[in-house]
């Protein structure tokens, strides 16, 4: 359904994504890890050009492009196919919970404001946050920002949903609560792109686990395989350091 072929970025003299190949099958839960500075969000962010890769052919659903010569219109509706959880969740601050998650309803889908709220409404009970609906982020917990994060996520309806550490900027007290989240949508088969350090939520939830090292992907396989018996000598080495 997703497929990444041989994606290429550069940043000046440096090649941050070194040609990575990558398919992804529909209701497909995916996990990225590797140390930091490997291109994990790089490759995220080239996936709904965030970052506007140097080479690479990207195909999502109907959309087949040669990312070189994608147009405005291939870069918003490989936008409409790929939704972004951030680290930092990345909510408007002077708008509520419900209007964080409405707004791209509106703005991009061009929604009338109703439907969009009614739909928001619909998201707030499913992330559990319905009594927060005019909450402001500055009020909600880390962990209720980032349920609001992801619930914008699950608003778009986009074929993938992209997490680039979604725990990551959380204090300890609310991460199981975004991850039970996460355990959720991946129930659900919601296809998931997820770099993260939680190595529990991959052993756990992932079909597939990709580690990459260097701007490429090392090593791919079954968390069973890659956690129990990695053969390439830098999975060994990085997952020493992180199990
Ligand atoms: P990871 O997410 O695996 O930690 P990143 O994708 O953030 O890694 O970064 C990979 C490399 O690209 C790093 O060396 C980083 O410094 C560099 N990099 C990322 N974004 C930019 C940018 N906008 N400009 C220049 N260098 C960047
Ligand atoms: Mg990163």
């Amino acid at each position: 359904m997703i497929q990444v072929a041989n994606l290429v970025k550069r940043f000046g003299d440096t090649t941050v994504l070194d040609g990575i190949d990558l398919a992804i099958d529909q209701g497909e839960i995916i996990v990225v890890i590797g140390p930091s500075g490997t291109g994990k969000s790089t490759l995220l962010r080239c996936l709904n050009f965030l970052e506007r890769p140097d080479a690479g052919q990207l195909t999502i659903g109907d959309l087949d492009v040669d990312v070189t010569r994608a147009s405005r219109a291939d870069i918003l509706a490989a936008r409409r196919r790929t939704a972004f959880v951030f680290q930092n969740y990345a909510l408007f601050a002077n708008k509520t919970a419900l209007e964080n998650i409405a707004e791209g309803l509106i703005v991009v889908n061009r929604w009338p404001q109703a439907k969009a709220h009614a739909r928001a409404r619909e998201i707030l009970s499913r992330i559990g946050l319905a009594d927060k609906a005019d909450a402001y982020p500055a009020s909600l917990s880390g962990g209720q920002q980032q349920r609001v994060g992801i619930g914008r996520a699950m608003a778009a309806q986009a074929e993938v949903i992209l997490f680039d550490e979604p725990t990551s900027s959380l204090d300890p007290e609310w991460v199981e609560e975004v991850l039970a989240l996460m355990k959720q949508l991946a129930a659900e088969r919601q296809t998931m792109l997820v770099v993260t350090h939680e190595m529990g939520f991959a052993r756990d939830v992932a079909d597939r686990v990709v580690f990459m090292e260097g701007g490429r992907i090392v090593e791919q396989g079954p968390p069973s395989q890659l956690f129990n018996a990695p053969r390439d000598p830098r999975t060994r080495d990085f997952l020493r350091k992180v199990l």
